[in-house]
């Protein structure tokens, strides 16, 4: 497989560049799954009572490649853009994140042995929440571009601070020696260029090292309708079989894979060298169970179907709502909110305000694309409205009982995937 085949980088540019062909393999004729129209950069928040400004917005269509099976985003937009300085993203250090990581560890030193002289290296190790379930165990470095490597070096975790490139794989094989596990959660559907990422990773594994990838899986988002996921942040949706292809173009063979709850379903992807480590049943499973679900493309025309049928009945029923003169209000403010709310048009007329939690940096802004006030949660608690929207709605069943605990008396609207009212 080429490594050559996405020339156009849309870093450094200060603006995008559009996918006319497939990222991972090349192929030029990309089917279009949906298009929720033009979504602005979802760190961009201005705050209160600024009158609006004239602001970039980018297309987000979805595509899918018949060729390599890869389903992803039909723009590449600068990263500068899309993580600006004041904006630095730090791991949201949820339980399931945590008990994530946990297992990671402890499944991949059990099915891989691991020693203490072994080096564990983590791509985009952020605040080092991951590499934290590796040390004092194992050798660990990080990779981060971010000031958010500084909390992870607090903690004594070794981090070098950069954008990932081969370059950068080459010198740390230089400087540790080579890595026996290499990490990327979370962001190996987030980097343009996906083959210099591999590329990358290669030079740093060990003959006997192995890449565990973490991502946002096709199936549970398409299961259950998580087209709010779609911002261009995500440039990549895999399934076992595309990211398959994708690692054997490379020369890498899966050796084990599991569906993760991360982000309302991720994947964990374990590859290595091929021939050198056993393949687990794990892999053939999950394949068959993929293949079993019939030709991707069906499965894509039932999601765009599901997807438009969604906002119409969120519409429905807020129309009613409104109608009944009650308010609404919505809980939290993460990244794919700013998609739903745009995608379906929630406004300032229909949502009062979002809560975040108290020392949120987003208090004090309006939702991307909109004038949705971000406020402190505990405004939901004095002003009781009779609805509380969830944006976060993959952790609704985390963050009910939590919200009726601290006192909030009104009812819940769960958007996705089908909109549904809790009481
Ligand atoms: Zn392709």
């Amino acid at each position: 497989m080429s490594t050559g085949t996405n020339t156009k980088l849309a870093a450094g540019t200060g603006g995008s560049v559009v996918v006319d062909s497939c990222q991972v393999c090349g192929h030029a004729e990309l089917d279009s799954v949906l298009f929720l129209g033009y979504l602005p950069p979802v760190n961009q928040m201005r705050p209160i009572g600024q009158r609006p400004h004239e602001q970039p917005a980018y297309p987000a269509e979805l595509l899918y490649c018949p060729q390599c099976e890869l389903v992803q985003i039909g723009l590449v937009v600068d990263p500068e853009i899309l993580f600006p300085p004041d904006y630095p993203y730090t791991s949201g250090t949820t339980r399931i994140l945590h008990e994530n990581f946990a297992n990671l560890a402890e499944e991949s030193a059990a099915l891989l042995g691991l020693g203490a002289d072994d080096l564990v290296v983590d791509i985009g190790s952020n605040d080092g929440t991951l590499l934290s379930k590796f040390q004092g165990r194992h050798r660990v470095l990080g990779i981060e571009p971010t000031d958010a490597g500084r909390l992870a070096v607090d903690k004594g975790i070794e981090t070098i601070t950069a954008y990932f490139s081969p370059q950068v794989g080459a010198r740390v094989r230089a400087s540790h020696g080579p890595a026996r596990v290499v990490t990327a959660a979370n962001c190996f559907a987030h980097i343009e260029n996906v083959h210099a990422i591999v590329e990358g990773v290669i030079a740093m594994l060990g003959d006997d090292g192995v890449f565990i990838n973490e991502s946002h899986y096709l199936i549970p988002l398409l299961d259950t309708v998580q087209y709010d996921t779609v911002y261009h942040e995500h440039l990549r949706y895999y399934s076992l079989t595309s990211v398959r292809n994708l690692l054997e173009g490379h020369g890498l063979e899966v050796i084990h894979a599991c569906p993760i709850p991360s982000h309302g379903g991720s994947i964990r992807v374990y590859a290595a060298r091929r021939g050198t480590r056993p393949v687990q049943p794990s892999v053939a499973a999950i394949l068959a169970a993929e293949a079993a679900r019939g030709p991707m493309r069906e499965q894509l025309r039932t999601f765009r179907d599901r997807t438009i049928l969604s906002k119409l009945r969120l519409h429905g029923l807020l129309a009613d709502i409104k109608a009944r003169g009650e308010r609404v209000i919505a809980v939290s403010a993460p990244s794919r909110a700013s998609t739903l709310a745009n995608y379906v048009g929630l406004d300032d007329g229909l949502i009062d305000y979002v809560v975040e939690i108290k020392g949120s940096r987003k208090i004090g802004r309006n939702l991307p694309g909109t004038l949705v006030p971000v406020v402190e949660e505990s405004r939901m608690f004095d002003d009781q409205p009779d609805y509380a929207l969830l944006f976060s709605w993959h952790i609704a069943g985390e963050l009910m009982p939590k919200l009726r605990a601290k006192g909030f008396k009104g009812r819940f609207i769960v958007p996705l995937p089908d909109p549904v009212v809790v009481d």
